[in-house]
């Protein structure tokens, strides 16, 4: 741990060297007791203590917090329980398993070194691993599988830009990035990283600066609907590179409109909390909205609501919709997947298949931006994002759109 420490101390002194490994906490999200490890791929040596063993090609470690200790033992062996237990590869291409038995989870496969300890009740597996295939990792895990070379240049950039506005974001429990959507969702090693690998390393070092060359808040997301938000519609910061643009590549898409309906009785509720008099309501057309474009707010008898607050109360896809209040329900009719605020996943993939090269597409979405040589940044120019970006949410976080659901 503590060399690692030191290796990111000078890491996080010198922009130069950037291209190097940084450490991911993963399965961050999951109080990990029980992991088992099988190398599967390269050299690896297990470290624990004085003690240095050459580990097989799936050889089966388990690893068992006791304490604040982790207990090791093979298939036939104790080989005794350790505060530290480092799992060291010795090529550039070491592959190596992990799946958590206690809580199960499935298992993930990861590229480079791996380190374990307890803090926090729990085992901490800390990944040590290039920051390049990181990047190809995330690259798949935020942007999907088989998609354009173009598009995955554009999200590689966006990726990296994010790594390395963020590399002090969990210095104070002593690695960089977590792997959950807190940071950004990495799940192990890219498995078609063919393409995506060599779409990253072709992008290598570039990453997004605004007029003043610091690095950008790289905000993205599923689909648009047909125009991206203002980010100080969506969140309280306005900057000056995320505004709104007009979009027309992404309205094929699946996610291009959606649908949700809600009975009337919480749509009332929900109103009333806003500080609305129900009682006033008299015609429920009166309640009706149909914004021509993406519209900030919403106005119901003098209340003005904003469009991102009915999103979030009613977990809708999108904060750009139509309202239509019936009888005994109210129908919301919307467009895009998403805050809506950067670069559109669905129309950067149409526009990277209609031949648009990744310079073009993120100087599309990101109004006034350069793609520069992570070397040319003042290091005290790298600043986290200041606004609270989520990021860009998997199909699972939200209910799908009552369009998408089979008849009942
Ligand atoms: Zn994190
Ligand atoms: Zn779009």
């Amino acid at each position: 741990m503590i060399k690692y420490l030191v290796v990111l101390g000078l890491l996080l002194g010198s922009v130069n060297a950037f291209a190097q490994k940084i450490s991911i906490s993963i399965f961050n999200d999951i109080n990990l007791s029980t992991v088992l490890i099988t190398p599967t791929k390269g050299n690896y040596k297990l470290i624990i203590g004085d003690i240095q063993e050459v580990l097989h090609e799936n050889q089966i470690l388990y690893l068992t917090r006791v304490g604040d200790s982790i207990m090791v033992r093979d298939a036939n062996r104790n080989l005794g329980t350790w505060k530290r237990v480092s799992i060291v590869g010795e090529t550039s291409e070491d592959v190596i398993r992990v799946k958590p038995i206690m809580p199960s989870n499935p298992a993930r496969l990861y590229d480079d070194n791996l380190s374990f300890y307890v803090e926090f009740d729990r085992i901490m597996a800390i990944n040590l691993i290039d920051e390049e295939k990181y990047i190809a990792a995330v690259v798949e895990a935020e942007g999907g599988p088989n998609k354009e070379d173009e598009f995955y240049k554009a999200q590689a950039l966006i990726v990296r830009t994010y790594t390395f506005k963020h590399l002090q974001k969990h210095i104070n429990e002593g690695f960089n990035l977590c792997d959950g959507t807190h940071c950004q969702a990495y799940k192990g090693k890219s498995e078609i990283d063919e393409d995506i690998y060599s779409a990253t390393s072709d992008t290598k070092d570039l990453i997004i600066v605004d007029s003043l060359n610091r690095p950008i808040t790289a905000a993205f997301h599923a689909n648009c609907g047909g125009e991206t938000a203002n980010s100080g519609d969506v969140w309280v910061e306005s900057l000056p590179y995320l505004v709104s643009v007009p979009d027309r590549f992404c309205s094929s898409s699946r996610s291009a409109t959606w649908e949700r309906r809600v009975p009337l009785k919480e749509w009332k509720k929900f109103l009333s909390e806003q500080g609305v008099d129900t009682l006033k309501i008299e015609k429920h057309s009166d309640m009706n909205f149909e914004p021509r474009n993406r519209s900030k707010s919403y106005t119901a008898y003098g209340v003005i609501i904003p469009t991102t607050k009915i999103r979030s109360y009613f977990k809708l896809r999108s904060a750009w919709f139509s309202i239509s209040v019936l009888k005994t329900e109210v129908r919301f009719s919307g467009r895009g997947y998403g805050h809506g605020v950067g670069l559109c996943q669905d129309g950067a993939i149409n526009m990277a298949s209609r031949g648009w090269t990744y310079d073009k597409i993120i100087e599309y979405y990101y109004k006034g931006v350069k793609i520069v040589n992570v070397d040319s940044v003042n290091v005290s120019d790298v600043k986290p994002d200041t606004l609270n970006v989520e990021h860009t949410e998997p199909d699972t976080m939200l209910p799908p759109p009552d369009s998408m659901r089979p008849p009942m």
